[in-house]
């Protein structure tokens, strides 16, 4: 079984995948070829949002939203705790400082109470400047940006959506992705919407950040590439990943949100809940399912139900073992830290992620929750 089944996502659209690339390679527009604006084009009407800029990956994607912003020395960024590394790696990256979150135990987004918490007693501490929030859509599943926007607006921050996990996901038909003042994916090949290599994109309505994104991320180009006025990145996607991202955009809308949905229903309906907490999609909230993750209510028993599954040839994957706040390269930011983060500590060392994707087949996830149900009783 695979635990995310691209092989079988290719193979269902093969042929128009394949001449996609090929068009590419036989026009040799490999750097900015039309494919790029014609997907930016695509992603922001899909989006809801009056720019999309890509670039070379979700990181990079993340990273360019805070140099725009002037974000550095002095700033703090609020980071949930319990994310990809990536999520965080990106302020330090700026010279700013991350200041971590704790959860919220039944999204696992970042916990709008602990971020004021911290937000405050970062301001009464004196030392930094509280600049921005990185709200992470984990495992598919918007955070709360109702609340999360007043929080923003009462300490005049600015709301950076990590959709890296949550494109496709919306909330009351408001697609992922719009929520923060910029907001960025990945195109990682097991995101939602993944291509076949590296790849990102940002968001935005702001006609000021668009340009300065778009020169940000070709070194930081003035009039053209020759011409630089700022110091930038080399960050780009490139058209062949384009245009596969044109043909995978448009299966993920019109069907694999729904197939992905449907299988994540299937689980949460087989799965027995006496020992696992199964994962919650609140009222209102839709889920792009880039993971379908549960939690043992005995974390001591996840390697052996870990092992049980390896036996059955069923893969399975611990996101994430650590939160941040106990990753050794945030060891100097330690002092800055507001809250202990309890429930996102506990949680990793409870959660399990279980194979699905749009092409999971409904047997599979059958032998998945059979080995599961089977190993508690
Ligand atoms: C994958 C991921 C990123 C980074 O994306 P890359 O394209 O791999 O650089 C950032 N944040 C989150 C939450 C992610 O899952």
């Amino acid at each position: 079984m695979e635990f995310r089944n691209l092989k079988k996502q290719y193979m269902s659209y093969k042929t128009e995948i394949d001449e996609a690339i090929s068009k590419v390679l036989l026009d040799a527009n490999f750097i900015s070829g039309t494919q790029v604006k014609e997907l930016e084009e695509d992603l922001a009407r899909y989006v809801g949002v009056k720019y999309c800029i890509t670039c070379a990956n979700g990181t990079d994607a993340l990273q360019l939203a805070l140099m725009v912003w002037g974000i550095g020395d002095g700033d703090a960024v609020f980071v949930p705790d319990f994310t990809f590394f990536a999520s965080g790696e990106v302020v330090p990256a700026v010279g700013a400082v991350p200041i971590f979150v704790d959860i919220d135990e039944d999204t696992y987004n970042i916990s709008t109470e602990s971020l004021e918490k911290t937000i405050k007693e970062t301001i009464k501490r004196g030392k930094l400047t509280p600049r921005a929030i990185v709200a992470v859509d984990l495992f598919g599943l918007p955070a709360e940006f109702e609340k999360l926007r007043k929080i923003a607006d009462k300490y005049d921050m600015l709301i950076l959506e990590d959709g890296a996990q949550g494109f496709g996901g919306s909330i009351l038909g408001e697609k992922a992705c719009s929520f923060g003042d910029i907001s960025t994916t990945s195109f990682f090949p097991a995101k939602p919407l993944g291509c076949y290599g590296d790849g990102g994109a940002i968001f935005t309505d702001s006609s000021e950040w668009n340009e300065l994104l778009r020169s940000f991320c070709v070194h930081g180009k003035g009039l053209d590439k020759y011409d630089n006025i700022r110091i930038g990145m080399n960050s780009r996607l490139d058209t062949i990943q384009a245009a596969v991202l044109k043909v995978k955009l448009k299966y993920l809308a019109d069907r694999e949100l729904d197939m992905v949905n449907k299988a994540a229903e299937t689980y949460s309906r087989k799965l027995k809940e006496e020992n696992l907490i199964l994962p919650m999609v609140k009222e209102d909230y839709y889920s792009s399912w880039a993971q379908y993750t549960v939690r043992l209510k005995d974390e001591l028993i996840r390697e052996r139900l870990q092992d049980r599954l390896k036996e059955k040839g069923i893969p399975s994957m611990i996101y994430y073992k650590k939160p941040l706040h106990m990753q050794g390269a945030f060891g100097a930011y330690s002092s800055y830290q507001a809250d202990e983060c309890k429930k996102a500590e506990r949680v990793c060392s409870q959660v399990l992620s279980l194979p699905i994707g749009p092409y999971i087949r409904e047997e599979e996830i059958n032998e998945v929750c059979e080995t599961v149900n089977n190993f508690f009783d």
